[in-house]
């Protein structure tokens, strides 16, 4: 049963929590969902679905929609505050990711040079160079990190690229360099039985410590904000956030934004 969010190439703009006015882009297929992770609380449902049959957009489509798109939204007047890269799974799985991200930025100086060019990632690509330098050329490149502690990276992301390990990933990070913004999302509940929970003080403390070696300058934190898949999955109160913030802050530096 297809249960994706998104059925157009680009969607909105829509109002955001963390990014204002955003004019989304979905790299991937428009009736399917492809992702390297295939989380608990992914609001395009789980990658059982299939990846559909429209296939991933082609560099040329996704230049002709957006900038179509852009041109529609500036004779009208309409703010765009950021074009963000999300929708129906990884967009860094898309093979012409790095060209697509060279065309954005083009279209965004054209139409929105005000605009800033966001990419919501889930940080398992970030072994190809040619991934890295195109994330490095946006405004905001958003990066996932729930968890430090590999179990539950395994338990809550779901990884399905074989080796994929926490330590792999917070190295990556860490090379990636300061513009990185590290983003985790705090939930806990059970899944087939096992108590799947990233707001423990274990796993606090482990996060704090790869935010301090990956040198994160800036980290958001935000919790489950739709139904999921594993319905068990809770929002943590904004509260306990603001906690955790709090120490981030304190113990690396980190300018910590919360959305919860
Ligand atoms: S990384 Fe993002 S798109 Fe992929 S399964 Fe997780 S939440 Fe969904």
């Amino acid at each position: 049963m297809q249960t994706v969010m998104y059925t157009d190439t680009i969607f909105g703009p829509i109002r955001s929590r963390r990014l204002g006015s955003s004019l989304g882009v979905n790299l991937m297929p428009n009736d399917g969902k492809i992702c390297t992770f295939d989380c608990l609380y992914c609001e395009a449902g789980y990658n059982a679905q299939g990846p559909g049959k429209s296939g991933m957009p082609s560099r040329a489509t996704v230049a002709r929609l957006l900038s179509e798109r852009l041109a529609e939204l500036h004779a009208a007047g309409q703010p765009v505050d950021t074009i963000t890269f999300s929708g129906n799974g990884e967009p860094t799985v898309h093979p012409d990711f790095a060209g697509i991200i060279d065309d954005t930025l083009a279209e965004r100086d054209r139409f929105y040079p005000e605009a800033q060019v966001s990419v919501l990632c889930n940080s398992t690509m970030l072994d190809r160079p040619e991934v890295v330098e195109a994330l490095r050329r946006v405004d905001n490149p958003i990066l996932k990190l729930d968890s430090a502690i590999d179990s539950t990276i395994r338990a809550l992301d779901r990884p399905n690229r074989p080796g994929f390990c926490a330590e792999q990933v917070i190295g990556n990070l860490a090379d990636f360099g300061p513009k990185a913004i590290v983003q985790t999302l705090i939930t806990r509940g059970t899944h087939d039985g096992a108590v799947v929970d990233n707001s423990t003080p274990e796993e606090v403390d482990a996060l704090i410590e790869a935010y301090r070696r990956i040198g994160a300058r800036r980290v958001m934190l935000y919790t489950i904000d739709r139904p999921t898949p594993e319905r068990s999955l809770q929002r943590v109160p904004r509260a306990e956030l603001d906690a955790i913030a709090a120490r981030i802050t304190a113990e690396t530096g980190a300018e910590v934004e919360v959305a919860g």
